[in-house]
């Protein structure tokens, strides 16, 4: 038999939970067809640690409603580390006349963003960045050429080179500048480690949810008919595509996508050796073989690599492996590809395959929804 519901969403990651949970708060029908719920924010069996989406930021307006705020991270609870030295945020003095520039330039990136993202609720993301010629310059000028133009290079090499590669697992040469600021915004601006709500954001809707997972999707005349991987077909007036952008690619036959970083999480419990010692974050160079050693609150470390075999004995004494995961890919950065959303007539494509992160991509969910909500039946 098939079934049919008005809307159907794919994907049980934010940005598919948020549109979910706008079209419900708002009384529309739907169905969410999802292989989990929470996608890349996936945590520890007793859910206190992160093993994907880590931090959210100050900025995280919506995101922040659905998430319990834990630990700040601090820039200076941060040690770097080079192949020659191991160093803090403070030597940066010595660059000082390109830290206010570095910092001015991101006061600047801020406020554009902060006002797209309150565009992007009512126009595709696509349209906020074009109508915008800051943001679309930056979204088309390669970072390290903006870096040299404006003068901050020996800065950025020297300290945010390391903190970027850590956290985005990418070279500056592989990204475009809109995504190299939006990153390097959390240097001046605060970050904190959260808790997701999962139950928080399902709430009332939980049995519109269906465990499963879509090979394709057709259009017939009116409807779309989407086929899953238990063999069950169902037909929707609008579709809502909220997987990760590799997925989505070839849900929707899309031509180009950004391409993608990927890393190994490790969480261990173990003694550290003493270079590791004492502070929270240690964030490393590109030519190391980890990217970076998060301690946490209850003794165990993350540790995320771009290799596969490890020797943990050059960073632990003793040690224990307690959970490993291949992302791959983590996410989908390096280009400057833009999509729209709105593929087809009431076939809609949100996540985070233009702007990384969880609150860009709880954005597009809203955006989505709002498309629906407001469409003449
Ligand atoms: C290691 C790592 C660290 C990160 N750190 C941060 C961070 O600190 N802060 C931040 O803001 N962002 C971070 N991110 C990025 C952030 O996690 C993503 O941008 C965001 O979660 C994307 O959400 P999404 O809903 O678009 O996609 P996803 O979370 O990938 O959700 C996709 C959903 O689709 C489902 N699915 C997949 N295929 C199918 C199918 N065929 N049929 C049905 N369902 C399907 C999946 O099960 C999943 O539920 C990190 C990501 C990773 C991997």
């Amino acid at each position: 038999m098939i079934k049919f519901a008005e809307t159907i969403i794919i994907g049980g990651g934010i940005s598919g939970l948020s549109c979910a949970r706008k079209l419900k708060d708002n009384e529309k029908e739907f169905l969410l067809i999802t292989e989990n719920i929470g996608g890349r924010i996936i945590s520890s069996s007793d859910g206190k640690i992160n093993y994907g989406a880590y931090f959210v930021g100050s900025d995280y307006g919506y995101v922040k409603n659905f998430v319990k705020i834990g630990r700040r991270i601090s820039i200076f609870d941060i040690k770097f580390h080079n192949k020659k030295n191991s160093y803090f945020i403070f030597s940066c003095i010595k660059y000082l006349l390109q830290v206010i520039k570095f910092i001015s330039i991101l006061i600047k990136f801020r406020f554009h963003y902060n006002n797209m993202k309150k565009k992007c609720e009512t126009m595709s993301q696509k349209e906020a960045i074009e109508s915008d010629k800051y943001l679309f310059e930056l979204y088309n000028k390669k970072a390290d050429k903006f870096i040299k133009d404006n003068g901050v290079f020996d800065f950025v090499d020297k300290y945010l080179g390391e903190a970027f590669y850590a956290l985005s697992f990418s070279k500056i040469n592989e990204v475009y500048s809109f995504e190299f600021l939006r990153w390097m915004q959390y240097f001046i601006f605060s970050i904190y480690e959260f808790i997701f709500l999962k139950d928080r954001i399902i709430n009332g809707f939980k049995k519109k949810i269906v465990f499963d997972s879509a090979v394709s999707i057709k259009q017939d005349k009116l409807f779309y008919n989407i086929k899953t991987l238990n063999g069950k077909n169902y037909l929707a007036k609008n579709v809502v595509v909220a997987t990760s952008p590799n997925i989505s690619k070839n849900l929707l036959n899309l031509k180009k996508i950004k391409k993608p970083t990927n890393c190994y999480m490790y969480h261990v419990n173990g003694n550290i050796v003493d270079n590791f010692h004492d502070v929270d974050f240690e964030l490393f160079h590109e030519g190391y073989e980890l990217f970076n050693l998060a301690y946490q609150n209850d003794g165990s470390y993350l540790f995320y690599s771009n290799h596969p075999n490890i020797n943990f004995y050059k960073y632990f004494k003793k040690y224990k492996i307690l959970a490993k995961k291949y992302w791959n890919p983590a996410f989908n950065i390096r280009g400057n590809e833009l999509l729209d959303c709105e593929i087809k007539n009431n076939l809609y494509l949100i996540g985070d395959h233009n702007i990384g992160g969880l609150e860009d991509s709880f954005i597009t969910g809203v955006y989505a929804a709002n498309r629906i909500i407001n469409l003449k039946s």
